[in-house]
């Protein structure tokens, strides 16, 4: 199918990426970018670390200079969201009444925190997503501060340990046992918990939080399932994310847990989706949805060359990384709650590299705690067993 106008909505990682590759394979065409935000591009895990930390100001973030925008020779629609998809019509309407017609879109929209419905919008209580967001919460965690973070997860426990080294007091608390369990199982998880609890951090896990108090109109405490109370300064919510798929509600697409895509990343003839709000149908694990900012890149080429009818399936490794106090823990593949057995190194102390397997005894995942080297070997192990299953 010959295209002559492209609408990418969403233009971050997975967006730009997508409009870079479409330029790159050859469409001169008509390209309209539009983002809700009035910011060019910019980088989000930084949010969590640098940015939060001090180290970087917000012009690090950005993710491509003036003149490589410019570049893109493309129509840019910063600062308006896009409110409704008429595919029929093949247009889209945004929220300042305007309206444009497609013949190609990329569905780039990523995710939005999930919010703790009884801490919305009360002063002292952050989500993390934006840059807006993480200057928020950089300007409260200031030493001695009270932080508490609901959500040992991946961003829950990186922001925390920002906070810790800020000299805050800072406390985490999760339903689960353990931090990261769900993500890269208990062993795994006693290794954060003894990391955080070494650095000062609370960790009131097994536990939720049921309300929040406030007192003189700011946030100062929460109210655990228990009863139980722990004061706070701060709160940081970080309990998962959803897709960001309102915008797409009557528009006949398929949505569960994200846009529901094919093997190449097609949603329907015409639509493709990339990033975190894409689910896609990975020929070797399954349907998947990931929010890693690598997959992001990779996915954002990957469904602008099916729009050009350059069709392959998309077929990444997973990675995810992730930066806390000194240790950098990097995964490749699919993790489950499971536990990882020590290929190098030792899962209680000092470095390591670890790997799960599944009931076959195939490897699934690998995970190193700082052992970058080491890790990128056992890639192409997985490399190798994926390419086995095809
Ligand atoms: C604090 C933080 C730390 C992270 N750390 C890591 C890490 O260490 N390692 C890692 O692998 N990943 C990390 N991630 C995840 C990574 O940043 C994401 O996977 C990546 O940003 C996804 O890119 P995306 O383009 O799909 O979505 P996003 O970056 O979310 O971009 C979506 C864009 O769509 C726009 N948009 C949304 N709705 C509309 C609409 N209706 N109309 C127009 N525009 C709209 C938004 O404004 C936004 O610009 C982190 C994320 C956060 C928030």
């Amino acid at each position: 199918m010959s295209l002559d106008q492209v609408v990418v909505v969403g233009v971050s990682a997975a967006g730009l990426t997508a409009a870079e590759t479409l330029r790159r394979e050859g469409y001169t065409d008509r390209l309209v970018l539009v983002d809700g935000d009035q910011r060019p591009p910019y980088d989000r895990p930084p949010l969590s670390k640098q940015l939060l930390r001090g180290e970087w100001e917000e012009e690090k973030l950005t993710l491509r200079p003036p003149a490589a925008l410019e570049g893109l020779d493309a129509e840019w629609r910063l600062g308006v969201r896009a409110e409704r998809l008429d595919l029929a019509a093949g247009r889209l309407a945004l929220a300042d009444g305007s309206d444009i017609a497609f013949d190609g879109l990329v569905v780039a929209t990523g995710v939005r925190p999930r919010a703790l419905p009884f801490a919305v919008g009360r002063p002292g209580v952050h989500m993390l997503r934006t840059i807006e967001d993480a200057l928020a919460l950089r300007r409260e965690v200031v030493p001695g501060a009270a932080v508490v973070v609901v959500g040992a997860g991946f961003l829950g426990t990186e922001a925390a340990s920002v906070a810790a080294e800020l000299g805050c007091r800072v406390t985490v608390i999760d339903p689960l046992e353990l931090p990261l369990q769900r993500q890269l199982g208990p062993r795994i998880g006693q290794r954060v918990a003894r990391l955080h609890r070494d650095h000062g951090v609370q960790l009131l896990c097994g536990r939720g939080v049921a309300d929040v108090r406030e007192t003189d109109g700011r946030v100062s405490g929460v109210v655990l399932d228990d009863g139980a109370e722990v004061a706070a300064d701060v709160l940081l919510v970080a309990i998962g994310a959803e897709p960001v798929t309102d915008w797409l509600r009557g528009s006949g697409l398929t949505i569960d847990d994200g846009v529901q895509c094919d093997e190449f990343c097609q949603a329907a003839p015409g639509v493709v989706a990339a990033g975190d709000v894409a689910s896609w149908l990975h020929p070797t694990l399954g349907r998947l949805r990931l929010e890693h900012r690598m997959n992001a890149t990779e996915q954002g080429m990957a469904a602008a060359r099916t729009l050009l009818g350059k069709r392959t399936p998309f077929a990444p490794v997973p990675y995810f990384w992730s930066d806390q106090y000194d240790v950098r823990i990097q995964v490749y593949g699919r993790p489950t709650a499971a536990d990882f057995t020590a290929v190098e190194g030792s899962l209680d102390e000092g470095p390591f590299a670890a790997v799960q397997r599944d009931a076959s005894g195939r490897t699934t995942a690998v995970a190193g705690w700082n052992m970058p080297r080491q890790l990128r070997a056992l890639r192409q192990a997985l490399v190798e067993q994926q390419a086995v299953r095809c």
